[in-house]
C-alpha cells in the first residue's frame, strides 16, 4: 500500500460501502466532517486522493474542492454526488475535480477511478 485515500461523506452508509471497497487495497482516512477532511489535506502528505461528497450540512461542496486545490493544487479529487446534484459535479470538473461519481455506485466504478486516478 502506498498512497491514503481521504473519504469525506456526511452518510455513515456511504463512507462504510466505500470502507468495504477499498479498504482491502488502500489505506483510508474517512471523516464525516469536511473541515476535518480539509484539515487531513493540510497536514497529511500521504493523501494520494480525495473522495469528496458534494452534499454536506452546513459546507458548500465546491468551496470544500476549492479550498482542497488552493491547499494542494495537484490533488485528485473524485466528487461523489447524488444523482440530483449531477449538474453541481459537473461544475466540480470545471473547477478541478478529476471527476465524479454518482450514487448509488458500483465497487468496480470506485476502484476503477481511485485506480485511475490517484496520484
Ligand atoms: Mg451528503
Amino acid at each position: 500500500m502506498s498512497k491514503k485515500v481521504l473519504i469525506i461523506d456526511d452518510v455513515e452508509g456511504v463512507r462504510e460501502s466505500l470502507k468495504l471497497i477499498l479498504s482491502d487495497y488502500y489505506n483510508l482516512i474517512i471523516t464525516e466532517d469536511a473541515g476535518q477532511g480539509l484539515n487531513c489535506v493540510e497536514n497529511d502528505q500521504d493523501i494520494g486522493l480525495v473522495l469528496l461528497d458534494i452534499k454536506m450540512p452546513g459546507y458548500n461542496g465546491l468551496e470544500v474542492l476549492q479550498k482542497i486545490k488552493n491547499v494542494s493544487p495537484e490533488l485528485p479529487v473524485i466528487i461523489v454526488t447524488g444523482y440530483k446534484s449531477v449538474e453541481t459535479a459537473t461544475e466540480a470538473v470545471r473547477l478541478g475535480a478529476s471527476g465524479y461519481i454518482v450514487k448509488p455506485f458500483k465497487a468496480e466504478e470506485i476502484l476503477d477511478v481511485v485506480k485511475k486516478k490517484m496520484k
